[in-house]
């Protein structure tokens, strides 16, 4: 019987292990996709960690895959053999719940989530429903396009639905996974984009990736610094530290939006004071859904969006996770199969 290597965590908070399994065919409304390149992402360890309500253990993480469909089952439309494609956290969608039926797919009320409602790309192969599939262009490989499927999408697709027009002020604040991609986008869509980080290091890193600002937010205060520069119209918050954000909530200029992106349980420090003179508001925002992952890796096609990745064979899968949550990687840690190469 045909075998397949998958990372698996067999227990909360317990080790990720290579372990071979069957290939799993796929049903009606499903895909087989054949696993190229699978990124990790920092909320991956909301299923390593056990957060995820109804989780069940194993646990196969894994929400940035990249790959080609090699097997299709009963009742699928559009999609054949050998396309390519990503998959983000959204698993799919039901297509007739109340969110669906106004459109708003990532928020399905079943709820479809790689990597918890089906083993994640820590993996050789996934089964995948079809509405949870994007089409990746010809210009990005597979190592490209994996990042894009969560740290990218959430960058673009969260800042493009808000009021932003192009020339305004967009700070990003965190250049990591996230923001590294974040910075190239808001550059890409016409925005004056400042970089917020620790130290000066990232100065050089944030011009590279096309910033027309840098601050260093351990050498003076961000929210004076934003202000200087007119006050951001837009705060996309990818830094895990709820301190860091409540910090540069005061940096909001006119309208100012601070969009929460980093998946954090801690409180955000916001005043209403804060917010009433500018009129602005404070929202999260959940990626994207497939369409808008489709549109996301489009853009970075078009306009030569890449992600800078640390590249390491599946079998590496703890190395690479140790290395995301110490906050190590440089900047997106991306695991390959041997597929990638052939
Ligand atoms: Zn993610
Ligand atoms: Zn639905």
């Amino acid at each position: 019987m045909a075998t397949m290597r998958v990372v698996q965590v067999s227990r909360p908070n317990g080790p990720l292990e290579i372990v071979e399994r069957q290939i799993p065919e796929p049903g009606a409304g499903s895909v087989r996709i054949q696993v190229q390149a699978c990124g990790i992402c920092h909320s991956d360890s909301v299923f390593v960690d056990n957060q995820w309500p109804g989780l069940q253990f194993p646990v196969t993480p894994g929400h940035e895959i990249a790959g080609h469909i090699d097997a299709v089952g009963e009742g699928v439309a559009g999609w054949r053999t050998g396309d390519r494609v990503a998959i983000g956290w959204s698993g799919g969608y039901c297509g007739h719940c109340h969110s669906c039926r106004y459109g708003e797919f990532v928020h399905c009320e079943v709820g479809m989530v790689t990597g918890a409602t089906f083993p994640g790309g820590y993996a050789e192969y996934v089964v995948a429903p079809e509405s949870a599939l994007a089409r990746i262009p010809d210009e990005l490989s597979a190592v490209d396009a994996a990042p894009i499927a969560c740290a990218g999408l959430t960058m673009f697709n969260s800042l493009r639905r808000t009021g932003a027009g192009p020339g305004d002020l967009v700070a990003i604040l965190g250049i990591g996974g996230l923001g590294h991609l974040g910075v190239q986008f808001a550059v890409k869509m016409g925005f004056r984009t400042v970089a917020i980080a620790r130290g000066p290091e990232k100065g050089e890193l944030a011009r590279q990736l096309g910033a027309h600002h840098y601050i260093d937010s351990t050498a003076s205060d961000v929210a004076t610094q934003l202000q200087n520069l007119g006050g951001a119209r837009v705060i996309q918050a990818t830094a895990t530290n709820a301190e860091a954000i409540s910090g540069s909530v005061g940096g909001l200029g006119l309208h100012g939006e601070l969009l929460t992106l980093a998946a954090l349980v801690d409180p955000v420090r916001v005043s209403p004071m804060q917010l009433i003179n500018i009129s602005g508001t404070v929202h999260g925002h959940p990626g994207g859904a497939s369409n808008d992952l489709e549109d996301t890796l489009k853009f970075a096609a078009l306009q030569g969006i890449k992600p800078m990745v640390e590249v390491l064979p599946l079998e590496k899968a703890a190395v690479g996770y140790r290395r995301m949550l110490a906050n190590q990687a440089r900047f997106r840690v991306v695991l390959t199969t041997e597929e990638t190469s052939a």
